[in-house]
Parts: C-alpha cells; sequence; structure tokens
C-alpha cells in the first residue's frame, strides 16, 4: 500500500440555520439545523475549507451531524485549486501552502 495522500475530508457543523428544526435519527433529540462545511487536512493540517452543498441537522445531545438529503458528494479532486509548483524541487504543491510540504521552503 502507498500512500500519495495523508489526510482526509472531514465535515463540521457551521452557523445554526434553525433551531430544534428536526430530530436526531439516534437518540431522538431536539436537532439544530445547520450549515456544513467540509475541511480537507493534509498531514493533519486543515488546507482547505469550502462550505457543504446542504444543510444538516446537528443534535444537541449527542452530537450526531446527519444530513439534511443524502446525494453523492462531491469529490474534493474536483475542488482543489489549480496546482503550483516549488521552486526548489519542482514538485506539485496547492497554491494554498506558504511552505513546501516536501522539501520545507517557503513558497
Ligand atoms: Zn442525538
Ligand atoms: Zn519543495
Amino acid at each position: 500500500m502507498f500512500f500519495f495522500f495523508v489526510g482526509g475530508v472531514e465535515q463540521g457543523a457551521g452557523r445554526v440555520l434553525k433551531e430544534a428544526a428536526g430530530r436526531c435519527l439516534r437518540c431522538g433529540g431536539a436537532a439544530d439545523l445547520v450549515e456544513t462545511e467540509k475541511v480537507l487536512k493534509l498531514f493533519f493540517v486543515p488546507v482547505w475549507r469550502w462550505p457543504g452543498r446542504d444543510p444538516a441537522y446537528l443534535c444537541r445531545d449527542c452530537g450526531l451531524l446527519s444530513p439534511g438529503s443524502l446525494g453523492a458528494e462531491p469529490g474534493p479532486s474536483l475542488l482543489l485549486p489549480r496546482e503550483a509548483r516549488c521552486g526548489a524541487c519542482s514538485r506539485a504543491v496547492d497554491t494554498q501552502f506558504r511552505f513546501c510540504p516536501f522539501c520545507g521552503s517557503s513558497l
């Protein structure tokens, strides 16, 4: 197994749109309707975040975040900014980075 990519996409809750708008699927408690955001982490550092497409219900009791509607998630590859290259090692790096993750030189 060879990893090109150390990290992943996590979903987080943004601001509350409507309080107690729904019920938790797991515990049945009151759930707030919240905006969602997705956070792409590389090497455990958040490098990119973007709003989720759909609001979700966040349970006040158990913290379960359940989507307002089910559907295919857009892949982060569609949403990544264009590539740049490090001047020192000429590897492709994200334009959001200030330092090259491969050789550590500033970009
Ligand atoms: Zn719950
Ligand atoms: Zn480099």
